[in-house]
Parts: structure tokens; sequence; C-alpha cells
């Protein structure tokens, strides 16, 4: 029947409405049937009837609830969450502040479109961004609706600003979906496979990945910088390139931190040759990684920082931060979209600044780093299928190899998360070669969750 009445099976009405998500959902793991259950298999099924399966479902539990560190499925069962639905989720689900402001806001008014009557809440999150990225200097925020916009735009500032056309991206790269940024990204499956032609004067240098470098972890960041250079001077020219552009701690590409000395020298090639220095923080921003930005671990100061995730406690929202002088150059109406910097979301994103800053999640992000690495170290002592154990703070990651050899071990990875799920513990994959497991718990995870994912992690292992 052509009409849009039924548009749910499950109207909000028929849900059990005596418990929301946020931080009172019991924080605890219930796993009362097999995952994903009936109800879930029920609504897969639908799924895959109404879906393209071109969007893909790390695991396919249909989440009724979730909130501090639970995901709660129409099942029941209440898993707990190390995923924060890809570092976005940082002050938890349902986060009261955010609901607060959000409800407000959604009754006063949803939308008017930036561009065509302003409103307060957008200016006051560009006044704070402007305030809390990396450097002193004067800046200029805009907002936008997903990391992939941030990312097309910083580049459209960049070359505006420059007259120049190259950009420079690295080995390993995730920058999003879109034409441009599918270019920038480095992996084609499944990102890039005949989604082609790409768009032009992307440039790829390698990256300073330490447990991959030939020569040895010890030499990785002074070789990969000088062949980063020398590749951008001899193929591209230096005086071509308008801009340089990395991940402080590469995500999609395997939580690869660049060995130390690589970015700071990258960054001084950028400001002795006039190149926009591009930091995208888009899955590393906003506490992640126990600084409020990760270029602040070796005190990078970019021209250009990209935010998105963790910004909005999961409203979609995204942020171009830069120099005045480079932002301010491109002409009037040059920049915008219908719904970047949505009054439900810029609401949402002063509220999950307010929520870092009162609950000192920066502090509790090193903590749960602090927590994770020594127990992720211990499990590497005993199993000698991981390689290699690396993050800082919260974000956090364990590769996979086969014993002895730094041979990718995929199917050893796919058959622990597997495991992970089934117990009730959700755990995402990462890396070139899918051989990662990456750890992004909501900040605000209590230590009990903590502790108790980790040991279903450890028992994953010793069960394999
Ligand atoms: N840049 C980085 C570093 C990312 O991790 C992502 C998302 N995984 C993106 C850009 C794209 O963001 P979005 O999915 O919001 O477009």
């Amino acid at each position: 029947m052509n009409t849009v009445a039924a548009v749910s099976q499950n109207p909000p009405h028929d849900r059990d409405d005596a418990a929301h998500g946020g931080p009172d959902l019991p924080q605890e793991r219930r796993v009362v049937t097999e995952i994903p259950g009936p109800r879930s298999r029920e609504l897969l099924a639908r799924k895959q009837a109404a879906v393209p399966q071109g969007v893909g479902t790390i695991l396919p539990v249909f989440v009724t609830r979730a909130g501090g560190g639970v995901v709660v499925d129409a099942d029941g069962n209440s898993l707990i969450d190390f995923g924060s639905g890809i570092a976005v989720t940082s002050v938890g689900n349902a986060a009261p502040r955010v609901v607060e402001r959000v409800r407000r806001q959604v009754a006063d008014f949803t939308h008017t479109c930036f561009m065509v009557t302003p409103y307060e809440s957008y200016v006051a999150v560009c006044e704070a961004l402007n305030r809390i990225t990396p450097g002193d200097h004067d800046k200029r925020t805009f907002l936008v609706n997903s990391g992939a916009e941030a990312v097309e735009n910083a580049v459209k500032v960049a070359r505006h600003a420059t007259g120049r056309q190259a950009v420079v991206v690295f080995d390993h790269a995730y920058h999003g979906r879109t034409l441009l940024t599918m270019t920038l990204t480095a992996k084609n499956l499944p990102y890039k496979h005949r989604f082609g032609p790409f768009a032009p004067e992307v440039y790829r240098m390698p990256m300073a990945y330490p447990f991959r470098w030939p020569t040895g972890p010890e030499n990785c960041a002074e070789e990969a910088a000088a062949q980063a250079i020398d590749m951008i001077v001899k193929q591209v020219g230096a005086e071509n390139v308008a801009a340089v552009l990395f991940e402080p701690i590469q995500g999609e590409g395997g939580f690869v931190v660049p060995a130390r000395g690589f970015l700071p020298r990258i960054a001084e090639f950028c400001r002795d040759n006039g190149i926009v220095l591009i930091a995208d923080e888009v899955q590393t921003g906003f506490a992640r990684t126990g600084h409020l930005f990760a270029c602040e671990d070796e005190g990078i100061v970019p021209d250009i920082v990209t935010t998105a995730k963790g910004i909005a406690g999961g409203l979609p929202l995204a942020a171009v931060t830069g120099r005045a002088e480079l932002m301010d150059r491109v002409h009037p109406g040059g920049l915008g979209g219908t719904y970047g910097g949505n009054p439900l979301a810029c609401e949402a994103a002063l509220a999950v600044l307010e929520t870092i800053e009162a609950d000192g999640l920066v502090e509790r992000a090193r903590r749960i780093g602090e927590v994770m690495l020594p127990r992720l170290r211990a499990l590497a002592e005993r199993h000698p299928v991981i390689g290699d154990v690396r993050g800082r703070g919260a974000m956090t990651a364990i590769e996979l190899v086969r014993p002895g050899t730094k041979e990718p071990d995929a199917a050893t990875t796919a058959e622990v998360v597997r495991r992970c799920h089934a117990e009730g513990l959700l755990v995402l994959t990462a890396g070139t070669y899918g051989n990662v497991l990456r750890f992004l718990p909501p900040l605000v995870m209590p230590d009990h969750l903590l502790d108790e994912g980790l040991s279903i992690l450890e028992g994953a292992f010793s069960a394999l």
C-alpha cells in the first residue's frame, strides 16, 4: 500500500518506555539470547530486503537504548560498548546535558538554515572551537554535516587561499567516502573499488608506521619523513602543493600512531614551503586520546583542523577551523550548505564541550589508556598472534599477525571479534589488512565494565 502511515511495525508507544537510554541505564552486561537474538534477526531480514548490502553492519543487533558504557538491543541483551559508534559517543549515548539542551532546542525551532537567518548557538560552537583547537593564532570556524564534508571543505579553502592544486596524503589514510575524500583515502576495498574515476591532484606518500617500517621502528620517523619530502619535491614540486592532510593517529587505517618526530618534520616542511597543514582530527578529537586534540601530543599546530564524530554526542555535526587569514580569503557565499550547523547539533556540541570540561573527560581518557594498554601488552606477551599494541588514551588497538612474522592475520582477528560479540562485548576492527582490533569505549564507561570487557577479550584469546 502506497501510504506513509505504516512506517514502523514497532511504533514508539509499543516500546518499553519505562527505561530510556543515558547513564541511568543499568550499567551491566546481560546476554539473554543468542547474539543476534530472534527479534534482531527478524529486523535484519527486513534490513536485507530494504537496504543495499553495500551499507554493511558490524554486529546486527538492533538497538533500542544506549548510555554510559552499554548498548541494549531489541532482545533485551545489554552489550559492553567498546566502539562508541566509531568514536562518536565519547560523552555517552543520551548524555544528560545533550538530552536537555537538544530537548529545549527542538521545542523552540529545528532549522532556519544559518545562511538564511542565523542563530547564536552556531556562533558559540565556532567561538569555542577557535579557542580550544591547537594554536593561539586568530581563527575562524564554519560548520558542516560530516567528517568527509569537513575534509572536502578544508581542501577547498587550502586551494583557494594558496592558488595551488595538489593535495598530499599518506598511506593507510582514511578521510571519507565522497568523491574527493574517497580519493584521499588509501584503501581500495571496500572504499574505492569500482567507484572511480577519482579526483585529480592527489598524491600519496609513505606513512611512518613503526610496526611495519622495513628498517625497524627506531629509523621510522626520520626515514619516512625524508622519503615523503623527497617524493613531494621530486614528483609534485613543493610550490604546487596546496595542502598536506594527515590524521594525527590514523583511524580506519589501524590506529597507526606515527613514529615520534615524523609529524613535526612534515609540519616544518609545510611551514617552509607555504603549504597548508590540515590535521584531520575527525576520529582523534574531543578528548579521545587523552588530549582535547591528538596534535597536542607533539605540539603540532596545524593551519586547519577538521573535526566531527565526538563533537556533538551523536548528532550530525562537523567543523573546519583554520587560520583567519586563510579562511577569510574565500569570497562571500563560497562556503556553506543547507544543514551545516543545524541548531539541534549545535546545542548538542555545546553540551558535549560542557560535559568534557565538567566531568574531566580528558583526564578520564588518559586513565582508560592507563588501564587498557598494560592489559593489552600483557595479553600480547601470552599470545604471540598479537604483533603490536598501540594507541593513546581511549583509542587503543592490537594488530594480529602470524606468530613470529608480520604477516597480517585477518582470520584470527575475525574469530576474536566473533567470540567477543557472542559474549556481549561490542568491538570493532580496522586496518589496511583487516587485522587490527580497535577499542573506543565511551569516556564515561564505568571501571567495572572496562574491566569486564577486557576480561572477555582475554577470554576470547585463551579460547582460540
Ligand atoms: N576522517 C577520519 C579520520 C575519519 O575517521 C572519518 C570517519 N571514520 C572521516 C574522516 C569521515 O567522517 P564521516 O564518516 O563523518 O564522513
